[in-house]
Formats: structure tokens, sequence, C-alpha cells
């Protein structure tokens, strides 16, 4: 496994590999990797036949209070749970080398970055859009994968990709959970023991109303079961709890055939995210 520093490096390592039609996959991470990470590189592995990996803290992601600073990282034990699943090379670039002095350019895709977590995280999205481009365009592959627990950015990203006719096909990875239900995260560490299992309560209310949508008159009826169940003990504060469209993250009113229901809440000083698809018969 070739860990490339430059993008120079990159270029030279990919540059056999396009001439002679090698399918290459790229799955970009900011680090500190669990299985929901490991995932969506087996899943490439299985459609390509070289597997790149960045990891890369993106700094302009990040807004002034956030957790930049603290925000876990661990080369050496991702280059370890790399080579478990034959992943062939890691880009892993400074700050520097990717946002040189004088970096004025910025990629932004309208309307659906300024909901649900663009709606607190106001230049989250287009710090993500802008990384990947970057990203893509360095590395050159032909397929990316990106979780579907970050919903929102996996939706952005597809609709960047289409609007600007970018030469990359996407794929969305199912949410890997721990056993009881909690969305793997590298934010999860941050949990105490006491939040950590007030914690489930988050992916029990998705499931819970994703079990029963037929029971419930409305959409309203269902968002409030969601709610009381996720702050039936207190620890939770919701920042939104959205019914959404799946393609456009348009908000939705009344039940539709396929739809994407996305909280965000607070837990101590922890935010974490988790959505669930639904279909109606
Ligand atoms: P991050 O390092 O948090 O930016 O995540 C890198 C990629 O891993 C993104 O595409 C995430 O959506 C994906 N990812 C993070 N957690 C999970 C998970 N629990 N299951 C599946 N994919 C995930």
């Amino acid at each position: 496994m070739k860990i490339l520093k430059s993008i120079e490096d990159v270029k030279n390592f990919v540059k056999p590999l396009k001439k002679a039609d090698t399918i290459i996959g790229f799955v970009p991470t900011m680090g500190a990797l669990h299985e929901g990470h490991l995932e969506l590189g087996k899943n490439a592995n299985q459609n390509c036949d070289i597997l790149i990996y960045s990891i890369f803290v993106n700094p302009i992601q990040f807004g002034p209070n956030e957790d930049l600073d603290k925000y876990p990282r661990d080369l050496e034990g991702d280059i370890k749970k790399l080579e478990t699943i034959g992943v062939d090379a890691i880009f892993f670039p400074s700050v520097e080398i990717m946002y040189p002095q004088g970096f004025l350019t910025e990629v932004y895709v309208k309307e659906m970055s300024k909901v649900l977590c663009g709606a607190t995280r106001s230049n989250h999205f287009a710090g993500v859009t802008t990384v990947v481009t970057k990203l893509f365009n360095i590395v050159e592959a032909d397929k990316a994968f990106f979780g579907k627990k970050d919903y929102q950015q996996f939706t952005i990203l597809k609709k960047m990709v289409k609007d600007l006719n970018m030469n990359i096909e996407l794929f969305g990875v199912d949410t890997v959970r721990e056993s009881d239900g909690l969305a793997k995260s590298s934010r999860n560490m941050y949990l105490n023991e006491k939040e950590r299992k007030s914690a489930v309560l988050l992916s029990k209310a998705l499931f819970y109303v994703r079990d029963h949508v037929s029971e419930f008159s409305n959409s309203s009826h269902m968002l409030e079961v969601a709610k009381s169940i996720i702050e039936s003990d207190g620890s939770f504060k919701i920042e939104y709890l959205d019914l959404r469209e799946c393609e456009t993250l348009k908000e939705i009113s009344d039940f539709k055939p396929r739809m994407v229901l996305l909280v965000a809440a607070r837990i101590g000083t922890t935010r974490l995210i988790d959505n669930i698809e639904i279909e109606m018969d």
C-alpha cells in the first residue's frame, strides 16, 4: 500500500493505470477510520480494479466553533485497518498542499447546501463540494464511494457531479451501525458512557417510524412520534427532524412513495446525525 503525500505522487501513481484502462475506485475520508469507512472500500473492491483512499481533515468544512482541532487523527491505526481490506494507495496530503496560499475558488451547490445541516453549518457543504472536486481532479478515479450516513452530503455530491458533468460515477453505501443501531461515526468517541447509552434513541426512533409508517395518519403524526422517542430520556436536543424528498431534499408535507427522514441532535456537546429512507407500499 503506497502512501502518496503530494499531488505529483498521485499523478505518477495514476498515470499508468489510466493508460491501461484500469478502473480506479476512490474513497474520500477524514481518517479515524471505523467499519463504516471500511465498508465503502469493500464495495469499491467489488466494482473496481484499484482502490485509493484519501485521508484529509478538511479545514474549510469546519465552522469557527466546531471540532477541527480535536477531530480524531490516527494515521498509523488507519493504515493498519486499510491493509485488512486491500487498499492500493492512500492520498494523505497536508493542508498546505490542498490549499496553498492564494487559494480562492469555491464550488457550491445552491439551495440543497442551505437546508438541514447547512442551516446551522453555513459553509460546511461548500467546503465539502470544494474539497471533493479537488480530490476528484487529483485522483481521476472512475468511481467514488460515499456513505448514506451523510445523506445530505451524498445527495449534494450527486447533484454536483450531474450539474458539472464530472466524469465519475458515485455510489452510495448503506450506513454501518453498532449492534444496538447507533450509526458508526468518528464522533461517537466523544460520548461518555451515559451519553452512549442514550444515543441509541436516535436510530431507535428512525427504525420505529419506518416500520410503523402505515399506521400514521400523516407526516406530522409520524414526526411527533419520532420526536417523543428521541427526547424520551431528556438527553437529546433536536436540531432538526425533517421528512424530505430523496433526490432533491425538498421538504414534503404529505407522504410520498419514497422519502427520507433526517435528524441532527445534540447529546451533551456532541452533535450526531442519522437518517432513514422510508418507502410506502
Ligand atoms: P468522514 O471521514 O466522516 O468524512 O466519512 C468519510 C466517508 O465515510 C463518507 O462518505 C461518510 O458518509 C462515510 N461514512 C461515515 N460513517 C459511515 C457509516 N457509519 N456507514 C457508512 N459510511 C459511513
